[in-house]
């Protein structure tokens, strides 16, 4: 969906559409969407500059932080957007844009897709790490088993020196006899 700004000229437009999961693209491989994008909004034209209101909804599958299995988080945000035409932004006397692009957001020629205001608001919305229960036990550094399904015995063999002094012990014993 393209909102038009010689449609917005005319008429506030209502948005109301579901993106299924692999038809948006987040330029990110640390999660993936796992079901429909739901989008409420509406975009209007408010002195030449592009003004988009509403709410988003749908889940996301992440790796969980410790031990990598997959974790479901909810996505649900209120969003409040304002997109200037990118001739209106300062520039210095180089005519570079004199803000930095993180504080503006902006558009070039007719407008902009919706798509690409989404995929910024997940992105926005997507927590910095995910962790599959908070007494998640990680993986083995030594050998990578899942701790949460399994006891390796790395930690035992590598950590205690009681067992490892109990083991130098039963070899001198078996050398001896
Ligand atoms: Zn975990
Ligand atoms: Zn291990």
């Amino acid at each position: 969906m393209f909102l038009d700004i010689h449609e917005l000229a005319v008429h506030r437009v209502p948005v109301r559409k579901s993106y299924p999961p692999g038809s948006l693209d987040f330029h990110s491989t640390d999660y993936k969407q796992v079901e429909p994008l739901n989008v409420r909004a509406t975009a209007e034209l408010v002195d030449g500059q592009i003004h988009i209101f509403g709410t988003l909804h749908t889940r996301l599958e992440l790796n969980c932080a410790r031990c990598l299995d997959p974790v479901l988080e909810e996505v649900s945000r209120d969003f409040d957007l304002i997109y200037r035409p990118v001739s209106q932004v300062p520039r210095d006397e180089a005519g570079q844009l004199s803000l930095d692009e993180t504080e503006i957001a902006f558009f070039e020629g007719d407008g902009l897709f919706l798509a690409d205001i989404l995929a910024e608001q997940i992105n926005l919305a997507v927590p910095m790490k995910a962790i599959c229960r908070s007494d998640c036990r990680g993986l083995c550094p030594h050998c990578g088993a899942n701790l949460n399904y399994e006891q390796c015995g790395c930690e035992a063999r590598a950590v205690d020196p009681r067992l490892a002094s109990l083991e130098r012990f039963k070899l001198e014993w078996f050398k001896k006899h």
